[in-house]
């Protein structure tokens, strides 16, 4: 077995006789000396080899004897750096061919060569440290539940389809046309076991969605999921944000508690956007009431003209950037005006009184101020993404601490333009509030419910809520989104009947794991902090799956 790493021998090791194993990182042949950088996932040691000379190639896996020497030429940068092996004695375990990319953390190879070979991406430095933070972070997780009483219980993967408004992905059976569903979450099985007396329930847990793959988002990923009975949303919150701060702090960083608080109507209205990115101002600004007499007839029209200022002139090719954002976004009119040394745009063509009025009332008198007129909803969303996008122009936030927001008072529905429907904007097992018990199913669009999200940096990280746990408001709930009691009882007969034993109120919450690692180590994309993930498209490249059924007859 192997007994020492390669990132651990020190100049207290000094005249040590010590074996060793890694990869060979690098190899430089000085006269007739060869220098080995040996790795393995703790770091780097070098090697010295002097008579023992044999061909072993870059990757290929070594044994070796050798005593423990004081480097002439030191390496600061290094645990290791002060020390090397003057071989003894040499074995090459294995070795490696040429391969189809450097191992090294920066690189130019492609990411679907890399996950061709995700084995051997894993082997860069910079992405084993990555998977070693992911393991740290759920191990700090689970002690600090655990220390809080909380049980780990795993939930079937085989299931039924749970509504967490993705596709479900099916698992076909002996049975013909018999299917099992994947859990979109564990939802139901969580609430059953505060049915159950458990009480404080967690679960590192793997969950599946086929929905389009983005740089935040993969078929399947890991929640922790988490539930409590007798506890209400304030519960919930506290536990998250002393389970945040414990875990930043076993991850050497450091997070302020408790976090803020944002009414879900005041984010679309500052922000934009429900999950919005605190770290930086350039907040949206109201203006559709100075419209209302203009010339300009577009935005006179617009149910909600609203605007976001920055300071930096933007470029042409920049304004041409976030015109595009903005009809990704649903909204063509995008309009533009600038205040340098000179009045600029088409804002000052187009409506040159109001932005004399709005430079006053607001007291901007320089930088970029970019507008649209729409409805509501396509305003703000565009122009949320806009100033998401002036972020990535401008990278306000570089080196900016890291900031989680509770997210609050949710609609219990949102419209559902496609579906031409009221579908719940959690899930159908979140309890309206107080004041909406009594009409949410007949004023859907007033009804509140009891609900939260967490926000890390402008990523939605987690949600959840305050359950229904009686039975008479979950089937009017199931009801009101368009269920009738044979398509209820037929879905979820076997939860409704759980209420009728004595069910406690609870409330639980949902993270995500891969986006929060993927924040943690300054990840690109989700895919970064998964061991072995799907590409953007969905699928595993290096398996070659999903393969096409084949039928037997
Ligand atoms: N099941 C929810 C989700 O996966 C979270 C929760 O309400 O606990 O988003």
């Amino acid at each position: 077995m192997k007994i020492l790493n390669n990132g651990q021998l020190t100049i207290l090791d000094i005249d040590k006789k010590v074996t060793l194993y890694g990869f060979v990182a690098n190899k430089r042949k000085m006269g007739k000396l060869i220098f080995v950088d040996l790795r393995d996932r703790w770091g780097i040691t070098q090697l010295v080899i002097k008579n023992k000379i044999k061909n072993f190639s870059k990757e290929s896996i070594l044994k070796v004897v050798g005593k423990v020497k004081e480097r002439k030429d030191k390496n600061p940068n290094l645990k290791t750096g002060e020390i090397e092996i003057i071989v003894e004695n040499i074995e090459i375990l294995s070795f490696a061919k040429q391969l189809p990319f450097i191992i090294q953390d920066e690189l130019e190879a492609k990411e679907d060569t890399r996950m061709h070979h995700r084995y051997l991406d894993l082997r860069r430095p910079i992405i084993t440290n990555k998977i070693v933070i992911r393991h740290k972070f759920n191990k700090a997780i689970r002690y600090f539940l655990d220390n809080l009483d909380f049980l780990e219980i795993e939930t079937p993967s085989l299931s039924k389809p749970t509504p967490e408004g993705a596709r479900d992905f099916l698992v076909l059976t002996r049975k013909k046309d018999h299917f099992f569903a994947l859990p979109q979450s564990p939802q139901i099985y969580k609430q059953l076991l505060m049915c159950s007396g458990f009480e404080k329930y967690f679960q590192i847990a793997k969950v599946f969605r086929d929905e389009d793959s983005r740089k935040d988002r993969q078929p399947e990923f890991t929640q922790l999921d988490l539930e409590m009975s007798y506890a209400n949303e304030e519960d919930v919150q506290k536990i998250i944000e002393k389970m945040f701060k414990f875990v930043f702090k076993k991850l050497n960083k450091e997070i302020k508690i408790p976090f803020k608080r944002i009414n879900y109507l005041e984010a679309i209205e500052k922000y934009g956007v429900d999950s919005p990115d605190i770290r930086f101002e350039c907040f949206l600004y109201e203006v559709t009431k100075m419209f209302r007499n203009s010339s300009f007839n577009l935005f006179k029209n617009s149910s909600s003209v609203k605007f976001i200022h920055c300071y930096e002139i933007l470029t042409k090719k920049q304004i041409l950037q976030l015109k595009e954002v903005a009809m990704k976004n649903g909204s063509k009119n995008l309009i533009w005006g600038f205040i340098d040394n000179n009045y600029e745009g088409p804002a000052y063509k187009f409506f040159k009184n109001e932005m004399k009025l709005i430079e006053k009332k607001f007291n901007l008198n320089k930088g970029t101020f970019l507008f649209i007129g729409d409805n509501y909803k396509l305003t703000t969303k565009s122009l949320g993404a806009i100033r998401i996008k002036l972020n990535e122009f401008f990278n306000w936030t570089k080196n900016k601490n890291d900031e989680l927001v509770w997210i609050l008072n949710w609609p219990l529905f949102e419209y559902d333009e496609n579906l031409k429907k009221y579908i719940p904007s959690h899930h159908p097992f979140t309890s309206p509030t107080k004041d909406s018990i009594k009409d949410f199913d007949l004023n859907k669009n007033k009804a509140k419910a009891r609900a939260y999200d967490i926000v890390m940096n402008g990523y939605e990280i987690g949600s959840g809520s305050v359950r229904i746990s009686n039975l008479e408001i979950q089937k009017r709930m199931f009801e009101a989104i368009g269920l009738n009691k044979q398509e209820y009882n037929q879905k979820f007969g076997f939860f409704l009947e759980s209420f009728n034993y004595g069910f406690p109120p609870h409330a639980g919450i949902a993270l995500g794991i891969d986006r929060i690692v993927m924040l943690l180590t300054n990840s690109k994309s989700i895919r970064e902090v998964i061991a072995f993930p799907k590409n953007p498209n969905g699928i595993a490249v290096m398996e070659k799956s999903p393969t096409k059924i084949i039928e037997k007859n």
